[in-house]
């Protein structure tokens, strides 16, 4: 599928409803969940209702072949309020590594337990990160072992959305500590499993109204089929991994596929903070005047708009290779996220100092946004796990020009010949140019038809 900035109507109606849903119900909200630091459970509940909390919802726009349908919907549901967009989407991060681990069967069975439907709602976690390991996961100690019928998973994991809380719990765990992060599997706790501890809530300085949590696996017993994946495709794995092939980590797997994800939460968070600084500006006055006539107000607003426009563009490649199965050769995921996570927290911070003193209270939301941005440039990998893997893709690309551009080719073989910039179709120009004093009228008409350029 070429790569198409064109929306379908059914793209275009998803952003018109899903704003809706951002404006009219999760925004008059935001502020006291934030402050209470509670669990958003009615807007979830009128997301169900309109079709955002399902797994079949999420299926569709992951499978999208264009890849625009997830980030126009992402950006849209956070640019309401990046916590309560993550209590709602957290179990679409889930089903993700699921989607990508899991038989058929395993996915039919575990994907409607991680949302439940409207009336009897439930909660997915994807619990990778461990006290001493966040972004280095292949220093993850959290362990998972064989005794008869079942696995036994025992370990310390931080930082966990819907953790504890969670009626399906998707659980990074080493089966085999010599192979480092290919050593590691997926598999499934189900919440009020015996052994699953909840530690405790973490107190978050942003995001408030998503439930993050410390997490302790006590010995936890599971059934062999919460492995996911099957065990020959494990041992096969983990074989090849013993043999030095190049394998794919499952961790890392996912990472690739949620990163333009996230990349688009941050710019909804982006685009909220820079259109309340600009109508802030146009309204506010100071010596005799709207502060936007400045342009120590105006010019920062401007470079800020360029750069979420620039991170939405790499937002949108990245989604539309991720659906499409383009392999990230030049980290073009991680260089999604970084750029959108930095310019949430530039936008965020400018439109506090825009709104002057007005910006530093919580009469406006612009200082929640602020806290709430911050996140970006840590969750899902930090920017500088961001700039590593960058770093790594230019290493891999030393003696190639690393940005050259290298897109899957489409399009027929008569376009090779003669479409725009080939020589035939400029050595036919010339001909025409040159013989069009003594070509009849009407055929350098039809000849201009083909080769003038498309208004
Ligand atoms: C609110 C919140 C929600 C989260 N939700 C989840 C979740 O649902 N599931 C989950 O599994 N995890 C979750 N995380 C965990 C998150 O992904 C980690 O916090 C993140 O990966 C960073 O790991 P760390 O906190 O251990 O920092 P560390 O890895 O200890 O890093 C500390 C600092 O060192 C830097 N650093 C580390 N290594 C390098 C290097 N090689 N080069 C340069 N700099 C380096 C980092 O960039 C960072 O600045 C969440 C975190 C937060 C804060």
């Amino acid at each position: 599928m070429p790569f198409d900035m064109s929306l379908t109507p059914a793209q275009h109606d998803l952003v018109a409803r899903t704003h809706d849903f951002a404006a009219n119900v999760v925004r008059p909200v935001a502020a006291e969940y934030d402050r209470e630091q509670e669990f958003p459970w009615p807007v979830l509940e009128e997301a169900a209702v309109r079709g955002f909390y399902s797994p079949l919802f999420y299926r569709d726009l992951i499978g999208d072949p264009t890849g625009l349908s997830l980030p126009l919907f992402m950006e849209e549901l956070f640019w309401g309020c990046a916590g309560i967009g993550l209590a709602t989407v957290m179990p679409a991060l889930a089903l993700s590594s699921i989607g990508q681990a899991a038989t058929p069967e395993q996915l039919l069975r575990w994907a409607p337990e991680c949302f439940g439907e409207p009336g009897d709602l439930k909660l997915a976690a994807l619990c990778i990160s461990e006290p001493e390991g966040g972004s280095d996961v292949r220093n993850l100690r959290t362990t998972a072992r064989r005794d008869g019928d079942d696995w036994i998973i025992d370990g310390h994991k931080m930082w966990i959305g819907n953790g504890g809380i969670a009626n399906v719990h998707v659980v990074n765990a080493v089966v085999d500590p010599e192979l480092g992060h290919k050593g590691q599997a997926l598999f499934i706790v189900p919440g009020g499993t015996p052994g699953l501890e909840l530690v405790r809530k973490l107190d978050k300085l942003g995001c408030r109204a998503s439930h993050t949590a410390e997490l302790k696996f006590n010995g936890c017993r599971i059934p062999a089929e919460n492995l996911l994946g099957t065990e020959e495709k494990l041992e096969e794995r983990l074989a090849r991994a013993k043999e030095g092939t190049r394998g794919k980590s499952a961790t890392l797997g996912t990472f690739e596929q949620t990163r333009p994800m996230v990349a688009a939460q941050a710019i909804g968070v982006a685009r909220a903070a820079l259109e309340f600084a600009t109508d802030y500006a146009n309204e506010r006055e100071a010596f005799g005047g709207p502060i936007i006539r400045n342009q120590g107000i105006s010019f920062p607003l401007a470079d800020l708009a360029t750069r979420i426009d620039s991170a939405r563009l790499l937002t949108w490649r990245a989604a539309w290779m991720a659906a499409n199965g383009v392999e990230f050769r030049n980290a073009e995921g991680s260089m999604s996220k970084l750029a959108a996570s930095e310019v949430a927290v530039r936008a965020t911070e400018q439109a506090i100092q825009t709104c002057g003193g007005w910006g530093y209270i919580s009469d406006h939301p612009v200082e929640k946004w602020y806290r709430d941005a911050k996140l970006y440039t840590i969750f899902e990998g930090t920017s500088e796990i961001q700039r590593l893997v960058i770093g790594q893709a230019l290493g891999l690309a030393a003696g190639e020009p690393p940005l050259h551009v290298d897109s899957p080719v489409d399009g027929s073989a008569l376009n090779r010949i003669f479409g725009p910039g080939t020589p035939a179709r400029t050595r036919a120009g010339e001909m025409a140019l040159a013989a069009k004093d003594h070509i009849p009228e009407p055929a350098m008409k039809v000849a201009m038809r083909f080769l003038t350029p498309k208004r």
